[in-house]
C-alpha cells in the first residue's frame, strides 16, 4: 500500500505557508491564491510567484516556516502502523524540502520518502529574490502545468497492483485523488473529491484513518 501524502494543511494542523506569507507580505500573496483556486492560473506558478514576493533572509523564511508547524493529530501512530502493514509513505509536495524535512526531525517522526521542492535563492546567501525548484517527480498536465503536476507523480511512483490512499486538502491534490483507491480529504479537496464523485473520506485527524481503511477494504 502506498500513502501518497501532502504535506501543508494535510500533516500539519494549519496551512503553514499561508501563515509565513502572510507574515512576510501581508494580503500581497491572496489575489494569486484566488486565481488556482478558481483554475485560472496553476497552483504551481501561484505558489512560486508568491515565494518570490517574500523579502526577508533565507534561514528567517526556513526558521518560520518549521516554527510554525504542528503534526497532525495521530500522524506518528498512523506511519508506525502503516509500516507494521508493509506499506510505506512519500511524500509529494510543492513546499520547501530543507523545513519539512527539519519538522521531521524536531519531531522525530518515522522515515518517509520525501519529493519536494528547492528554495533557490538568487541574492547574496542564497537569499532573495527566491524561486522554487520543483521536484522532479512531479509531472506534466494541462491543468497544473508542466513538471508540476502529482497526479503524474502519483503515477511514477505507484507499483503495479499497489493500493494508494492518496491525503490532501489543496487544488494540487485534485490530480492525484483522481488516481486514488481512496482518499482522505480536507478543506477545497473535501470540495473537489465530492463534486467530482471520487470516493473519499474527511480527514478528520489521522487517528481513525486505519478504521476507515478497514472499512474500505472489507467492502470491496
Ligand atoms: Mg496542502
Ligand atoms: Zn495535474
Amino acid at each position: 500500500m502506498l500513502a501518497f501524502l501532502d504535506y501543508d494543511g494535510t500533516l500539519t494542523t494549519h496551512e503553514c505557508n499561508e501563515i509565513v506569507l502572510q507574515r512576510f507580505v501581508g494580503d500581497a500573496w491572496r489575489p494569486l491564491e484566488a486565481e488556482a483556486k478558481a483554475d485560472r492560473m496553476s497552483h504551481a506558478e501561484v505558489f512560486d510567484r508568491q515565494i518570490g514576493l517574500i523579502r526577508a533572509p533565507r534561514e528567517e523564511l526556513l526558521g518560520a516556516l518549521v516554527a510554525e508547524a504542528e503534526p497532525a493529530p495521530g500522524l506518528a501512530a498512523f506511519l508506525a502502523e502503516l509500516e507494521a502493514r508493509g506499506g510505506r509513505p512519500v511524500i509529494v509536495s510543492a513546499g520547501l524540502r530543507e523545513a519539512i524535512a527539519a519538522v521531521w526531525s524536531r519531531e522525530n517522526l518515522p522515515a518517509v520518502e520525501l519529493h519536494a521542492s528547492e528554495l533557490v535563492g538568487g541574492g547574496p546567501q542564497g537569499g532573495p529574490p527566491y524561486r522554487l525548484d520543483f521536484s522532479s517527480v512531479l509531472g506534466d498536465c494541462p491543468r497544473c502545468g508542466p513538471r508540476a503536476c502529482k497526479g503524474a507523480a502519483l503515477r511514477a511512483l505507484r507499483r503495479p497492483g499497489e493500493p494508494v490512499l492518496v491525503f490532501g486538502d489543496g487544488v494540487s491534490d485534485v490530480c492525484p485523488a483522481r488516481e486514488a483507491d481512496l482518499t482522505f480529504a480536507r478543506g477545497h479537496l473535501a470540495e473537489r473529491c465530492a463534486a467530482a464523485g471520487l470516493e473519499w473520506r474527511p480527514l478528520a485527524d489521522f487517528a481513525t484513518v486505519w478504521c476507515e481503511v478497514d472499512a474500505w477494504t472489507a467492502r470491496r
